[in-house]
């Protein structure tokens, strides 16, 4: 339904007001996007299920896929021009969610993934906990090597956390494991929690771990250059990378993270030098922002990184 403003309160919310495609058999795009209210993997706050409905609402106040009587895509301030004019873009509706049964959760949205890919679609999924972004690189086993770049507060390479390991401190040690994963990079580290020997796990591997302290102070075109040409790369965006101040919203913020500026120029940078293969946003738990600003920040930074990666 059309009307004469399409205002960001009204209609049914998806991503970016983009047609409703729940059949991914269906999908015919540049992007898919996939929601994954699962919160099941926290040691802490829940909430993060609600994550990608409060996106999509958000995501509202930027309707930039088939507005009313308007040209598709959005205008840059900053780079005088518009970008995602020629990018087609679907929602895919959310993953089954059966609670109690994580095997079950993970198959459906490896296979959900895995049907995106061979749709040819840019596959975007919003969390959901950062447990979820195990099955979904898990997707990607068909897709040739593939390097991973984390931005996080965390390190999310605990072995195992009580004996369960696909809990949400533990998918990138998973994805390390994986044997068509190259090089990972994790942006944004901080806080007292960060065990020793995750850390010297990690660099034994060759991946390369990136602070804030260092973003903070040397910015982003200087870490940019700190990282290697990745070739075909998958991004995994955990919103408390960001400084809680912009992002509050999220069950573990941890002090001193990265401005909006610091990580859109990062990830801007990463979609100039390397081929996105996919991207996720994890993490957002709407009942611990009544502003509402960790949503609506994850909602554009999805759609600059997009810009980014399609021009
Ligand atoms: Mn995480
Ligand atoms: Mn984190």
């Amino acid at each position: 339904m059309e009307g004469k403003t399409n205002l960001a309160f009204t209609g049914i919310a998806t991503f970016c007001r983009t047609p409703h495609v729940p059949s991914i058999d269906e999908v015919q795009a540049d992007v898919a996007v996939l929601g994954i209210p699962f919160d099941e993997g926290v040691g802490y706050r829940p909430g993060t299920r609600f994550g990608p409905r409060s996106i999509r609402e958000y995501s509202m106040r930027f309707p930039y896929f088939d507005r009313t009587g308007g040209q598709r895509g959005y205008w840059d301030i900053e780079k005088r021009r518009w970008f995602l004019t020629e990018t087609t873009m679907v929602d895919c509706g959310d993953v089954d969610v059966v609670p109690l049964d994580m095997a079950y959760v993970h198959r459906q949205i490896e296979e959900s993934v895995r049907g995106i890919l061979r749709k040819g679609a840019l596959p975007v999924s919003l969390g959901g906990d950062h447990s979820v972004t195990y099955p979904v690189v898990k997707a990607f086993n068909d897709q040739g090597t593939i390097s991973l770049v984390q931005f996080d507060a965390h390190l999310d390479r605990r072995e195992e956390v009580g004996g369960v390991k696909y809990g949400h401190g533990s998918p990138i040690k998973r994805i390390s494991q994986l044997d068509f994963i190259d090089k990972i990079v994790t942006v944004g580290l901080r806080g007292l929690r960060a065990p020793e020997e995750d850390y010297l796990d990690a660099e034994a591997r060759g991946d390369i771990l990136i602070p804030a302290h260092k973003v903070r102070t040397f910015g982003a075109a200087k870490t940019l250059s700190g990282i290697p040409p990745l070739g075909k790369c998958y991004v995994t965006i955990d919103i408390d990378v960001l400084d809680p101040a912009l992002a509050p919203g999220t069950g573990t913020p941890e002090a001193e993270g990265l401005s909006f500026h610091q990580l859109i120029k990062m990830l801007q940078g990463l979609a100039a030098n390397n081929q996105i293969v996919g991207l996720d946003l994890v993490e957002v738990n709407p009942y611990l922002d009544p502003t509402g600003r960790t949503p609506l920040f994850a909602a554009q930074l999805i759609v600059e990184f997009l810009g980014a990666i399609f021009g």
